[in-house]
């Protein structure tokens, strides 16, 4: 780490463990790195969000928790109204899990390779990080985050599922076993599961310690406004609520979610066009000689190629940006060589095919 300059006023000094977050920008390429839907809303229904923010005020502070929007995410969810929490985006979200439940000397406890940014939070709380690496394959090894969840008694645990990067996810009865193995706040990140059949709601009912963030920056194709929210047992969300800024839901944000919710089965026909894709994308990639992919749950895949910075490059250079996951300082050995691919619009997968397959016959001739 290098040192600073002794001049700058002091910061805490877990700030300088954390590397700011940073994606690459194509404007003008196939965007397959961040996981986020090709296909726009509809027309009508961006008009209509539109329409309806004309005729709000923006001098005005936005509502505040957004209760039209919580009432109608309560009630897509069957549940109270006061089992819903909603933020800005779930990173949000993660961030006030983070510091409401963790300090020095607490634990977190959560698989490796996971979503970075859950990390950086802990961090930033000071608290112990405390990883489980996934299994060969990417499945989770449950046994072993029970037997971490006995022996740390950590604060938090955190399971995304499906999992980023790797698309795998945990079963009911793996996370029942979690729940059931201490006290801990266990946190499902849902961030991705229309893409998955798994569904965990119903365990909210029997487990008070558990909670479900969901997101709607990828089925519900609104990553660029930021929602994101959590269910979960009244009492402690209204904890968690108080690790979050006011205010933090904007007013297009609320509109925009609220007419959403106000349209059920607007995300089906997208999440089956998602996984038709995805399912075509694996098979093709996979045939490819030396390449693995994991079987995925989510809206991209996990490729591990014989050399995956050159499968990245030539890529990039035929305009196509995926994520290089196994790059990064400190990311786990079993990432090496991986590439994410966010499952795109089928001219763009069609793209990707195209040139994966020419690179690697290229390699082998
Ligand atoms: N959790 C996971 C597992 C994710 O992959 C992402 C987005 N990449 C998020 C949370 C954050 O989503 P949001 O846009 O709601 O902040």
């Amino acid at each position: 780490m290098p040192k600073r300059d002794s001049s700058l006023p002091p910061f805490r000094r877990e700030i300088e463990r954390i590397a700011p977050y940073r994606v690459a920008t194509a404007p003008h390429l196939i965007k397959l790195n961040q996981n986020e839907s090709p296909i726009e809303l509809p027309a009508r229904l961006r008009r209509k969000i539109l329409t309806r923010l004309d005729r709000t005020d923006w001098s005005r502070y936005p509502d505040y928790p957004a209760e039209e929007l919580t009432r109608r995410i309560a009630r897509s969810n069957r549940v109270a109204m006061n089992r819903v929490l909603i933020g800005h985006g779930s990173n949000e979200l993660l961030y006030s899990l983070a510091l409401t439940t963790l300090e020095r000397r607490k634990t977190i406890v959560m698989p490796t390779p996971s979503y970075p940014v859950t990390a950086l939070a802990a961090t930033l709380a000071g608290a112990t990080i405390r990883t489980v690496p996934l299994l060969d394959d990417f499945s989770y090894d449950v046994g072993a985050l029970v037997r971490a969840v006995r022996e740390y008694e950590p604060r938090l645990v955190f399971l995304p599922s499906p999992n980023n990067p790797t698309g795998t996810s945990i079963d009911r009865i793996g996370v029942e076993r979690i729940l059931q193995a201490g006290r801990s706040l266990v946190v499902v990140d849902e961030a991705y599961f229309q893409y998955s059949r798994i569904r965990l709601s119903s365990l909210l009912r029997r487990h008070d310690n558990l909670v479900l963030l969901r997101t709607l920056s990828k089925a519900f194709r609104l990553a660029g406004l930021r929602i994101g929210y959590i269910l979960g047992h009244s009492e402690v969300l209204s904890l968690v609520e108080r690790g979050k800024p006011p205010h933090s839901i904007d007013i297009f944000s609320q509109i925009a979610g609220e007419e959403l919710f106000d349209h059920p089965g607007i995300i089906d026909r997208e999440v089956e066009r998602t996984v038709r894709e995805r399912e075509r994308l694996r098979i093709r990639i996979d045939s490819l000689p030396g390449v693995r992919v994991f079987p995925s749950d989510a809206n991209f895949l996990l490729a591990r190629f014989p050399d995956g910075r050159r499968v990245y490059e030539a890529l990039l250079s035929a305009g196509i940006l995926v994520r290089p996951v196994g790059q990064a300082p400190g990311t786990p050995r079993s990432l090496r060589n991986c590439l994410r691919i966010t499952i795109g619009k089928r001219s763009e997968n069609r793209a990707l095919l195209h040139v994966l397959a020419d690179y690697m016959m290229e390699r082998r001739n």
